[in-house]
């Protein structure tokens, strides 16, 4: 495994990790989520990333019933978990000081650990002032609760925004981004972004780096096994995926599993191994619903060095799609 620092914090991520959205205490059982946690942690990964809102809460029950029976040494992993999505309720969803704390404690509770290595905010709250949420980490920081706090899907100027309160204030900034980040999705983190890993050292965790699947080829074949974006619950996330260009992008990628079978590789680890060759991702959060697609995955690690210069070329030619802009 390799690892990197988050930024410029001093913490070490493994470059892979484990993430639980959709899988863990909903679209598979116990075991194979326990499975996986151990596939992982074996070939070095040592970041497991959750929220408040997964499987409405489910998700870091199983995680916390898994780091209990593996009594790993809590030195040797980091787990993180995010806010903004509880109940429906008043002050059960949000970033308002009351349900960051609420939601922090709960979570601490289900995932039966004593801290989070990292919290972050999920999306913005336009409702709640910047300087509240600031304080309610830092807060959160001082009590033992936290060791970093961070945003998710936050424009760059809403993170300047929480950085300036925090300075101004002597408290504690934001150190970290969880962006989505793949071949398909790559503008906010390439160009949005670009300043804010300099000007103020920041670290990302980045997400759906396959696209769902789609960056794996599966979806240009006929499939006789279930799939992510067959899941009646999820038909909304199909069509942010496919988009309006599903067509071009399927075309892309049979282009890019010819590229992938030419260089003696598979597509999950090619399109993996594009968003690990950008130095500004701290860590690439994984999404498995099988200990094969896991095993497979994380062979992106072994071969890394196989990816050259050449090879990105090659990959980015077919993509086609480098973000270009004079704002930024
Ligand atoms: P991916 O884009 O990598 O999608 C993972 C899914 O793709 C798997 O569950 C599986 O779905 C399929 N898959 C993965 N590998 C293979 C393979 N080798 N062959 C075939 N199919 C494969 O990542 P996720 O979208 O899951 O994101 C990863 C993590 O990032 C999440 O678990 C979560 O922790 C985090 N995240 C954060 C968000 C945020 O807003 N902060 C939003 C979304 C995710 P299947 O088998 O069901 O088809």
């Amino acid at each position: 495994m390799e690892y990197r620092r988050l930024g410029k914090s001093g913490l070490q991520m493994s470059l892979l990790s484990l993430g639980s959205w959709i899988t863990f205490g909903h679209q598979v059982d116990d075991k194979v989520s326990e499975n996986l946690m151990k596939i992982a942690y074996d070939h070095g990964v040592n970041f497991f990333d959750n929220a408040e809102v997964y499987a409405d809460g489910k998700s870091e029950m199983v995680m916390g019933k898994l780091f209990k029976k593996f009594k790993w040494d809590r030195s040797t992993y980091l787990v993180s978990s995010k806010v903004f999505w509880g109940g429906k309720l008043p002050n059960q969803y949000g970033l308002s000081r009351k349900h960051i704390i609420e939601a922090c404690n709960a979570s601490l509770k289900r995932l039966q650990v004593d801290y989070l290595d990292l919290f972050f905010c999920h999306r913005p709250d336009k409702n709640t002032p910047v300087e509240e949420t600031v304080r309610a980490m830092d807060y959160l920081i001082n009590s033992g609760k936290i060791l970093y706090w961070g945003t998710s899907e936050w424009s760059s100027q809403q993170i300047m925004e929480a950085y300036s309160v925090a300075r101004q204030y002597h408290l504690t900034p934001p150190t970290m981004e969880q962006p989505q980040y793949n071949m398909f999705h790559r503008e906010r983190f390439e160009l949005e972004y670009k300043r804010l890993y300099s000007e103020i050292g920041m670290g990302t965790t980045t997400w759906s780096p396959l696209a769902s699947g789609l960056l794996t080829g599966k979806y240009n074949q006929k499939l006789k096994e279930k799939t992510r974006l067959g899941l009646p619950e999820f038909a909304w996330l199909k069509e942010k995926v496919l988009g309006t260009d599903t067509e071009e992008k399927l075309s892309k990628v049979k282009k890019l599993i010819k590229l992938s079978t030419t260089l003696n590789t598979s597509l999950p680890v090619l399109s993996l191994q594009w968003v690990m060759s950008n130095k500004n991702v701290s860590t690439v959060i994984l999404g498995a619903s099988k200990e094969n697609q896991l095993k497979e995955n994380l062979k992106a690690i072994n071969t890394f060095s196989q990816y050259t210069p050449e090879v990105h070329d090659m990959v980015e030619k077919i993509l086609d799609n480098k973000p270009r802009s004079s704002i930024f």
